[in-house]
C-alpha cells in the first residue's frame, strides 16, 4: 500500500494523516471544510515541530512528512488513487453510511475501506457498500502520533486477508494492533465509556466535585488522566454518541447516557475543542481549570 486517503481532518484525521505521512505514505487528507483542512495542516506542523525540538526527528524528516500530505475538499478527487481509505469523519451513523456509499462509488474496486469509528457497527457500514469483505475498523487512539494501540475490528463479512493486511500495516506504522469482533463499542469503548458515564453520574448526583472524582481515579487507580478530563479530551459529543450506540445496541438501561452529559452537549459544552466542558481551557496557558458551572 502506498496511497492513503483520510476522510475528515478533525482531531483524529490530522493525527492519522501525520503517522502515515511520517512513514513515507502519500496521504490525501479530505474534509468538506476548508477551515478544518487548514487547522489540520497547522496542527500537524506544530506537532512535528515539537518532535524536532525533542530531537525525535530531524527538520528534514518534518519537511518530508509535510510534503507527503495533500489536502482535498472534493472527496472524489481525494480517493481516486487510494489503496486504503481511513474514514475519520464526525461520529454519526447516517453521515458514515452516506460517506461509505459514496466512497464505494468513487474509489477503485481494490481499495480497502477502513473506518476509525469509536462505536458504530462495521457490519452496518459495510452493508451499504458493494465490497463488505474489504470494509474493516481501524480504530486509532487519541492522540494518534503518541498512542500505540490500533483496535482492528472485523465486520461480519471482513475477509481474513484484509484483516491480515491491516494488522501488518498497523505494525508498519509502529503501532500495536489488536484484533476484535464487531459488537457495540468493540472492546475499548464498551469498557471505557460506561466508566466515563458513571463518573458523570457521580458528579450529577453530587457525590463529589470534578477535581475530586478525577483525583480519586488518577491517584487511586493509577489512571494517567481522570475520567472527566478524559471525556473533555475525547469530546463530550463523541462520548454521548458512543453511549447512545451502546444503549441502542444492547437495549440495556445500564448504558443510558447521564442527563448531565446530554445537557452539556445540547448547550455546546463539548470539552477541550469548544473551550469548555468539565474544565475550561484557553486561558493563555496550558493549564485548565474547573469550569465555573461546577465550582
Ligand atoms: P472531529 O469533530 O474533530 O472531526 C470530524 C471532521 O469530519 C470535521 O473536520 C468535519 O468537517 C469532517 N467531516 C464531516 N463530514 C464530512 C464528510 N462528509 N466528508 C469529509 N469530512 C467530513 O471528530 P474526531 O474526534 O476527529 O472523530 C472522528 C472519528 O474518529 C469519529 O468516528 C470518532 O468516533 C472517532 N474517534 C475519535 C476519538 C477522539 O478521541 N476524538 C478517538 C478514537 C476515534
Amino acid at each position: 500500500m502506498k496511497n492513503i486517503s483520510v476522510i475528515g481532518a478533525g482531531t483524529m484525521g490530522n493525527g492519522i494523516a501525520h503517522v502515515f505521512a511520517m512513514k513515507g505514505f502519500k496521504v490525501s487528507l479530505v474534509d468538506i471544510s476548508e477551515a478544518a483542512l487548514e487547522r489540520a495542516l497547522a496542527t500537524i506542523d506544530k506537532n512535528l515541530s515539537r518532535m524536532v525540538a525533542k530531537e525525535k526527528i530531524s527538520e528534514k524528516d518534518k519537511k518530508a512528512t509535510l510534503a507527503n500530505i495533500t489536502t482535498f475538499s472534493d472527496t472524489n478527487a481525494g480517493v481516486k488513487s487510494a489503496d486504503l481509505i481511513v474514514e475519520a469523519a464526525t461520529e454519526n451513523v447516517d453521515l458514515k453510511l452516506r460517506i461509505f456509499k459514496s466512497l464505494d462509488e468513487a474509489a477503485p474496486k481494490k481499495t480497502i475501506l477502513a473506518t476509525n469509528t469509536s462505536s458504530i457497527s462495521i457490519t452496518k457500514i459495510a452493508a451499504v457498500t458493494s465490497r463488505p469483505e474489504k470494509v474493516i475498523g481501524m480504530h486509532f487512539m487519541n492522540p494518534v502520533p503518541v498512542m500505540k494501540l490500533v483496535e482492528v475490528i472485523n465486520g461480519y463479512a471482513t475477509s481474513k486477508s484484509v484483516t491480515r493486511k491491516i494488522m501488518a500495516l498497523s505494525k508498519d506504522l509502529g503501532k500495536v494492533p489488536t484484533e476484535v469482533n464487531d459488537y457495540p463499542g468493540f472492546v475499548a469503548n464498551r469498557i471505557l465509556m460506561p466508566m466515563i458515564n458513571e463518573a458523570i453520574y457521580t458528579l450529577f448526583e453530587s457525590v463529589a466535585g470534578v477535581e475530586e472524582i478525577d483525583t480519586v481515579m488518577k491517584l487511586g487507580m493509577a489512571h494517567p488522566m481522570g475520567p472527566l478530563q478524559l471525556a473533555d479530551f475525547i469530546g463530550l459529543d463523541v462520548c454521548l454518541s458512543i453511549m447512545n450506540v451502546l444503549h441502542d445496541g444492547f437495549g440495556n438501561p445500564k448504558y443510558a447516557p447521564c442527563p448531565l452529559l446530554v445537557n452539556m452537549v445540547t448547550a455546546g459544552k463539548l470539552g477541550r475543542k469548544s473551550g469548555e466542558g468539565f474544565y475550561s481551557y484557553g486561558h493563555g496557558t496550558k493549564e485548565w481549570i474547573v469550569s465555573k458551572n461546577f465550582k
